[in-house]
């Protein structure tokens, strides 16, 4: 996976869920945190330069993105149609431009503030990487209770939870409870009289 790709799988990852306890951890809880993560990928920003705008227009780049990859991997939540439609508002806003700087086409931000610049960045990633095919394997896991953005490495594009020692065991571990239950219930019926 190439940069700026990594970044909105970062982007995602900045909210998980646990799948022990079925809540999740938010660690963009402020302006602050968000001014971190931006830091943490190559943009320099002080504190104060973010915005509770700002973070709002993150949050709904993020959860339209979780809700968009989702469908990479058939796993669709009722709350996904509000967030596509939520980044769909917010990315109008969002200006990008072609320039033949170098010869060679490519969509640059037209933004100035950081944040926006950034996510500008990321939707062009979007763009860039749905054209070279690397779009559909940017996926989020399909444990309802996880929904981590992950990269599909398998040869086959088939892979469907982030990790297969986690959401893949625990998937495996509630199939074989729902088949113990299902041939128990079967042999009660067969022993009743
Ligand atoms: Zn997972």
């Amino acid at each position: 996976m190439t940069p700026p790709l990594d970044t909105l799988q970062s982007l995602i990852n900045t909210w998980f869920g646990r799948v022990a306890t079925g809540d999740g951890d938010e660690t963009l809880q402020s302006p602050a945190d968000l001014a971190r993560w931006c830091r943490g990928h190559g943009v320099d920003v002080a504190d104060g330069e973010i915005s509770a705008a700002d973070l709002e227009l993150a949050l709904a780049v993020r959860e339209g993105m979780r809700a968009a990859l989702a469908r990479h991997n058939d796993a669709e939540q009722p709350a996904d149609a509000a967030a596509r439609e939520r980044l769909d508002q917010v990315a109008s806003d969002l200006h990008l431009h072609v320039t033949l700087d170098g010869g060679r086409p490519r969509l640059r931000p037209r933004e100035v503030a950081p944040v926006r610049h950034l996510m500008a960045t990321l939707l062009a990633a979007a763009v860039l990487a749905d054209q070279d095919r690397t779009w559909q394997r940017l996926k989020v896991c399909r444990e309802p209770r996880c929904r981590a953005a992950f990269y599909d490495t398998s040869r086959n594009n088939s892979g469907v939870w982030c990790s297969m020692s986690a959401c893949g065991a625990a998937a495996k571990q509630r199939a074989f409870v729902e088949r113990r239950r299902a041939r128990n219930a079967a042999a009660r019926r067969a022993a009743a009289p």
